[in-house]
């Protein structure tokens, strides 16, 4: 394995997810849906495949899918972008992240996000050669954020990009105006590219509006957005997303993604074209359905003696297991299939400063609510 990897083993997804299917635990830790997708949208996926429509797309994505991306961004966010050069059809966000990076970043050239952060961003920035600034989210009345002079203080002449997740993974915070203002007027300032992981667009809660980064002034021409069909509409399997950029922008990131996978899967992207344009009611139900899990799971996580940190958006509830007499996440998650037959996730490996994250420890609520209480039953016993 290549210097620059080394670092990387195997995710602590695929380890977490390998240990709950080892000890028969419950898995709160990968966050994947235990239900299926809007059923029209998966009988569509069927029908092409069983239609003929098996063959290589174009390397930017089939046409349906672009104009239905096109569309769906002009409807829910007045922005517009052409289908015909705009938009990047991707082997799901994690392909539009590193595809990004690999376009954007030379050898040495800085890139800012904020930790914790999705565990992709750090191998991908690392596989371009270039190096991350973490600017650490901290828990302030109830929800974890960042400081705005810390924020700038990671700007440099080498800094070219900022990743910037909202809703957040793993800390549950939908950015507020205030604070894109504050990254957008950074980006300005500092003629920066903000590369924008907007997966969970959707999932946002207490009706808190996700606000794309790229809506505020003088963003959108510096803005590579991105979106991804597996949580919007439960079909993580389908590894299938999109970036939304100005031509300049995609044309430097399908340089880069013809040569990774050349282009992604037929079906899934008919399927999903139907989806932006007939199933957001469906999504909306997904919503609410989360929002409610999410007080289920926050109520018997509470109950069970952590601290919790109720999420604006996405699948999952950052804790804090002091409480609990517990003071590191990895060694608990490691234990917790013995004493309490669940699986979560250490929040601490998603940091560039492990120890600012050692106490915190990520659930998911993407479960159906048998499963939900199942888990809180055995995590009572914990305290
Ligand atoms: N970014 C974040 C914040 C995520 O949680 C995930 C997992 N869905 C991804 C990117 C990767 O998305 P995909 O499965 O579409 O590659
Ligand atoms: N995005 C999901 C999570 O954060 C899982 C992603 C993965 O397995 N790579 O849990």
């Amino acid at each position: 394995l290549v210097a620059r990897m080394r670092a990387f083993g195997t995710t602590i997804f695929a380890e977490m997810s390998a240990l709950a299917l080892r000890t028969g635990s419950i898995n709160l830790g990968q966050g994947f849906p235990d239900t299926d997708g809007p059923p029209a949208m998966l009988e569509r996926a069927i029908e092409a495949v069983r239609g003929g429509r098996n063959q290589y797309p174009p390397g930017p994505g089939l046409p349906e899918l672009r104009e239905a991306v096109s569309e769906h961004r002009k409807d829910h966010y007045g922005l517009l972008y052409d289908p015909d050069g705009e938009i990047l059809v991707t082997v799901g966000a994690t392909e539009a992240i590193a595809a990004s990076i690999l376009a954007l970043c030379e050898p040495g050239d800085e890139v800012i996000a904020f930790e914790p952060y999705y565990d992709s961003y750090a191998a991908s920035v690392a596989l371009a050669g270039a190096v991350l600034r973490p600017v650490t989210l901290r828990p302030a009345e109830g929800r974890f954020t960042f400081d705005p002079a810390e924020l700038r203080a990671a700007a440099g002449p080498r800094t070219r990009a900022i990743l910037v997740n909202s809703p957040h993974n793993p800390a549950g915070t939908v950015f507020t105006r205030e604070e894109l203002s504050v990254i957008a007027g950074l980006c300005v300032e500092r003629d920066l590219i903000a590369i924008t992981d907007e997966v969970y667009e959707h999932l946002t809660f207490d009706g808190a509006p996700h606000i794309p980064l790229a809506t505020l002034p003088e963003m959108r021409e510096r803005t590579v957005m991105i979106s991804s069909a597996g949580k919007t509409f439960s079909v993580t399997g389908w590894k299938t997303g999109w970036i939304c950029a100005p031509r300049p922008l995609v044309r430097a990131v399908q340089t880069v993604k013809q040569f990774l996978t050349f282009t992604a899967s037929a079906p899934w992207q008919l399927a999903v074209a139907y989806g932006l344009r007939h199933e957001l009611d469906w999504v909306s139900g997904l919503r609410d359905g989360l929002q409610a899990k999410r007080d289920r799971l926050t109520a018997g996580l509470t109950a069970a003696g952590f601290d919790v940190y109720r999420p604006a958006g996405t699948y999952f509830v950052q804790t804090d297991i002091r409480p609990l007499g517990f003071t590191d996440g990895l060694a608990l998650t490691r234990e917790l299939p013995d004493l309490a037959g669940v699986v979560a996730i250490p929040t601490q490996v998603f940091y560039a400063h492990p120890e600012r994250g050692r106490h915190f420890v990520r659930f998911a609520f993407c479960k159906r609510d048998e499963v939900i209480d199942e888990a809180v039953a055995r995590l009572a016993r914990l305290g």
